[in-house]
């Protein structure tokens, strides 16, 4: 086999001890009151501002003073705005909250200097609503023998639907309101990860596997498998827009738009519930199924410019299928490895090695010229993809190594 000489990325492999502590998220349902409603709107809408507020602030210190605000910088600033006449509305919400959304831009900064985000955006009404609790701003109690959320500033308890136990503690909240009208609560805990024996045993052979996120299948794995039809999700995005043509053919807020307009919200929240039901079954099968996982850079995913509405569909779950892989590696003690962007995945014959060029992204299956092997389009990607892994990790005590590949977690 001609060996892979391209370049891959680069980054700190994460330590893996026996057991170790993690942080998870934990999502419930919540029923406020119609006054927990309103102070929810007041939160929510007074986090937003404080967010823009510290937006455009850091953003024009910058370019008319050249002077970067720090978080404690923009703290202070908004101190001050409380004490203001026009903005003294400011104090009526948890002081918490407005903290946290300054932590959230700094956060969203701190992204973007990092390369893995766009410049931070300002917050519309129309997106979800959200609002962060820490610390002594929130725990849950008892009330009539039922456990319920308890927020700064908030007139009483607020149910919640404890669909799952909470593993400990928890040390912050976000409270959410979806477009659906929707009230959620995401709790974050510390955790005991539980790392998961190798496939084979400690002496056995290590399970690789190449996975190619495409538009024909969202996964196609170097099994030869193809995982997840987006023409399920095209059925239901049919629907999504016939409803939404309806609503526009209503008279802006009346009732029946209202009405309408919570309808297609519902959609909207369907299709991103089934699509992350979907992403969170298979990320699992497959940590729990091999050792080395290999993924290719999305950046390459999205230079191949093609606004279909497949692709937009694909985009979305490609995505959070690597966000979940990087998160589940690392709590499992999986290796993750991510083929660098200039990898020829689909150009390489993964039989000989052999480069047959440029394929445009209609042709699904090519036979290569050297060695005259048959290729599926994206099966041959994913092998070629596994190849990278176990081109770079041949023994089990190579797991972990951060020479030449991006590894998340590693295997003991
Ligand atoms: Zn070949």
């Amino acid at each position: 086999m001609v060996p892979f000489s391209e370049p891959y990325q680069n980054v700190p492999v994460v330590d893996s001890n026996m057991t170790h502590k993690i942080k998870r998220t934990y999502r419930y349902r919540l029923y406020p009151s119609e006054a927990q409603k309103a102070e929810l709107a007041r939160t929510f809408g007074c986090s937003r501002w404080v967010y823009n507020w510290a937006l455009e602030t850091k953003t024009k210190a910058y370019y008319q003073d050249e002077e970067s605000l720090s978080f404690t910088d923009l703290s202070s600033r908004l101190t001050s705005k409380k004490k203001e006449e026009e903005t003294e509305w400011l104090s009526e919400v948890s002081a918490v909250t407005l903290q946290q959304s300054l932590r959230n831009l700094n956060q969203a900064f701190t992204n973007f200097f990092e390369g893995r985000a766009e410049y931070p955006s300002f917050k519309s009404k129309k997106g979800d609503q959200t609002a962060r609790y820490v610390g002594t701003a929130f725990d849950i109690r008892e009330e009539n023998g039922k456990r319920k959320l308890r927020l700064s500033k908030m007139p009483g308890l607020i149910r919640v639907r404890w669909s799952r136990e909470l593993p400990s503690e928890p040390s912050s909240c976000t409270v959410t309101k979806n477009a659906a009208g929707q009230y959620h609560v995401c709790f974050v805990c510390t955790e005991e990860a539980h790392l998961l024996p190798r496939v084979n045993g400690e002496d056995g052979d290590l399970e690789f596997v190449g996975v190619d996120l495409g538009i024909e299948s969202l996964v196609t794995l170097s099994t030869g498998e193809k995982v997840g039809n987006p023409r399920w999700f095209e059925n239901e995005y049919d629907r999504l827009r016939r409803e939404q043509q309806k609503l526009s053919r209503k008279e802006k807020g009346s009732n029946n738009w209202e009405r309408q307009r919570k309808r297609v919200a519902k959609i909207h929240q369907r299709i991103q519930d089934r699509r992350k039901d979907f992403i969170e079954k298979l990320t699992t099968r497959l940590v729990e199924n091999f050792d080395v996982i290999v993924v290719e850079d999305l950046s390459v995913k999205s230079m191949q410019q093609n606004g279909s509405l497949a692709r937009h569909i694909g985009q979305a779950g490609w995505s959070q299928i690597v966000r979940r892989l990087r998160d589940k590696c690392e709590w499992y003690g999986r290796t993750l490895v991510i083929a660098d962007k200039w990898f020829p995945s689909s150009q390489r014959c993964s039989e000989c090695g052999h480069i047959g060029g440029k394929k445009p992204l209609d042709v699904r299956d090519w036979t290569c010229n050297e060695c005259g092997e048959d290729h599926d389009r994206d099966i041959n990607a994913a092998k070629n993809l596994s190849r990278v892994g176990q081109t770079r990790i041949q023994a089990p005590g190579d797991l972990g190594k951060p020479d030449a590949f991006e590894v998340v977690g590693s295997g003991r």
